[in-house]
């Protein structure tokens, strides 16, 4: 049906771990995606279903939205539970590494996950992984660790163990990471594999109903507000800014998840090839970046903002004020442009 891609010393291996482990913990990346959120809670209903004891920690809080998928309840969020989580992942014999590529994307999690004891399997569609997994299973060229994660479960014999729930998540997963099936989608068996999943019972509807077409009032209005009064548009530097303070956030009382797509917009406008959204947090400014064709907004990310990504959607931190943060990214739209733009 589709080639077989997964190495086959990684499904005989992660298949010797699996027959010897009862109880296994599930850690995905901090800032809980559909991707990171659909392949952790499929691979916990497919395990479980094996009579595995499973257990699936976010390193922080997903968004409301993602909270309604099934089975999200089960989530154990280790910014409220920090102890119980570093106890699942000290006790686990064995650890699933999801979504992410190296242990500080768990961020407050990281010193428990290198330090617990278990063989730990990482499943990722992220560029250069580090070296911290016993089975790395990395494919940056797939759109998501969810489509990766159906591969692996094929090649596990597991298929008939994929419910419509299993399906609906890893269908969320692909969804997200595409933009339903708009960016990143153009590999043919993408589309065999969503069909697969909908021949499963994934519920493609209240997806698209759930990731792409539901948003609060004050949300709606917040996004409004970003791009009438904070977009900055340079499309002689193909570049576009939003920044967004924390006075502003509240005013339109933010919650988690409500600037999702805020960042892909200014993508529309003729001659913005790239662009930038910052967001103040407590503790430092949230960098998110979007790009079309090959410029790299990955690059830009680690270089200059602590981060990384996929060549078209990156994200990093920037410690200091917001209006320093903008600055940086102004500073660097002029070299940007020589190094990305006019180097064709
Ligand atoms: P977003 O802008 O939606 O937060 O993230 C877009 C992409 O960039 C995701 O694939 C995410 O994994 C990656 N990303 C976001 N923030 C960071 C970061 O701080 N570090 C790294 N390495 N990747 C990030
Ligand atoms: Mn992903």
């Amino acid at each position: 049906m589709i080639s077989r891609i997964i190495k086959d010393e990684n499904v005989r291996r992660l298949s010797h771990l699996l027959a010897d482990a009862t109880r296994i913990a599930v850690i995905c990346h901090v800032g809980p995606d559909g991707d990171a959120v659909g392949s952790s809670l499929a691979l916990a209903s497919v395990l479980g279903r094996l009579g595995k004891d499973v257990r699936c920690i976010i390193p922080d809080p997903a968004s409301a939205l993602l909270m309604q998928l099934p089975g999200a309840k089960e989530l154990v969020d280790a910014a409220r539970h920090p102890d119980f989580a570093r106890t699942l992942l000290r006790d686990a014999d064995l650890i699933f590494c999801l979504d992410f590529n190296e242990p500080k994307r768990v961020d407050r999690m990281a010193d428990a996950l290198l330090a617990a004891t278990a063989p730990k399997v990482m499943i990722d569609h992220h560029e250069n992984p580090s070296d911290f997994a016993t089975v790395a299973i990395s494919h940056p060229d797939m759109a998501a660790t969810c489509y990766v994660l159906f591969r692996v479960l094929c090649r596990l014999e597991l298929l008939p163990y994929i419910d419509s729930t299993a399906a609906t998540l890893l269908l969320a997963g692909i969804l997200t990471d595409t933009g339903g099936l708009s960016y990143n989608s153009s590999d043919p068996e993408l589309f065999v594999v969503v069909a697969e999943l909908l021949r499963h019972g994934a519920d493609k509807n209240r997806l698209y109903k759930l990731l792409f077409n539901t948003v609060s009032e004050s949300a709606m209005r917040l996004n409004a507000y970003a791009i009438d009064r904070k977009l900055e548009v340079d499309t002689d530097m193909g570049a576009a800014l939003i920044t967004l303070s924390r006075g502003e956030l509240n005013r339109y009382h933010y919650s988690k998840g409500d600037t999702e797509a805020l960042v892909n917009k200014p993508l529309a406008i003729p001659g913005v090839v790239y662009s930038c959204f910052m967001r103040e947090e407590e503790r430092y400014i949230k960098i998110s970046m979007r790009s079309q064709g090959d410029f790299p907004v990955n690059e830009i990310c680690a270089e200059h903002f602590g981060g990384g990504g996929h060549i078209n959607a990156a994200g990093g931190e920037f410690h200091g004020t917001l209006e320093e943060a903008a600055d940086a990214f102004r500073a660097l739209m002029a070299e940007n442009k020589k190094k990305y733009i006019l180097k064709k």
